[in-house]
């Protein structure tokens, strides 16, 4: 069991920053065990108290934030029939508190994932009214170049007449191989259409082949993680993503 202050149990359920919640408690909005409370520090045990916010019950849930490097072979999801998923790559305590990925990646698409059972948090990072930053870094079939830059600064658009936002290409390097050149590329898009960069990129005539996700907001893959590991993240990340 485990023993944590009422203030700061409150602030982890997500009802409000600590000073708002002390507050709360001052005005009698807080109640543990059917008794209105008047010290946010008080201590209770999260397994065997009631706690209730404007009469309301407040359900425990130990919030959970996992920063996995997504491999290749296996998807973003929950459950499937037949697939391996994200979630299948947790330790059974890890999987035991249902983290969720937060959006998706290809099945062939590495990189930074975020597992959450943060709902509100993942809501508010996949919003398309946020506009929150993703960086991916390719591989592509062909000569990326200037004109490409300014393509996908103006917007493309998709096979389904869909016209992106601007997205900032960079060309890192090009090496020449027995079929073609080909481009290593990092690209930043503020939105998540399905297959997104893949599709940006058959719009400008070019192939994506390898395709790694390396930021999400704030969020910064780890590269000392290996593919399929992962980790819980820093209180520090976690302020970030608030
Ligand atoms: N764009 C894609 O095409 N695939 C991904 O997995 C992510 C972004």
């Amino acid at each position: 069991s485990n023993r944590i202050r009422i203030d700061k149990l409150l602030a982890h359920m997500g009802i409000g920053t600590r000073s708002e919640i002390k507050k709360a408690v001052k005005q009698g909005k807080v109640s543990v065990n059917g008794k209105v409370i008047k010290d946010s520090g008080l201590i209770v045990e999260t397994e065997q108290t009631e706690i209730a916010f404007e009469n309301a019950p407040v359900v425990y849930r130990d919030i959970v934030y996992f920063m996995m490097n997504k491999p290749e072979g296996v998807i973003s999801a929950t459950e499937d029939a037949r697939e391996r998923t994200v979630i299948d790559l947790l330790k059974p305590e890890d999987r035991l508190r249902d983290p969720f990925p937060v959006g998706r990646l290809d099945k062939d698409t590495v990189g930074l994932l975020l597992l959450t059972n943060d709902g509100q948090l993942a809501h508010e990072l996949l919003s398309p009214r946020k506009h929150v930053a993703k960086t991916y870094e390719a591989l592509v079939r062909g000569d990326v170049g200037d004109r490409d830059k300014q393509s996908f600064a103006a917007g493309v658009t998709l096979d389904d007449g869909y016209v992106t936002m601007a997205a900032e290409l960079h060309v890192k390097s090009r090496e020449n191989r027995e079929d073609s050149v080909y481009s290593t590329i990092s690209l930043t898009i503020m939105e998540g259409k399905f297959h997104q960069v893949k599709r940006m990129f058959e719009a400008i005539g070019k192939k994506v082949v390898h395709l790694k996700r390396v930021s999400m907001g704030p969020l910064l893959l780890d590269e000392s993680l290996p593919e399929g590991a992962y980790r819980e993240l820093t209180e520090e990340e976690i302020e970030r993503l608030r």
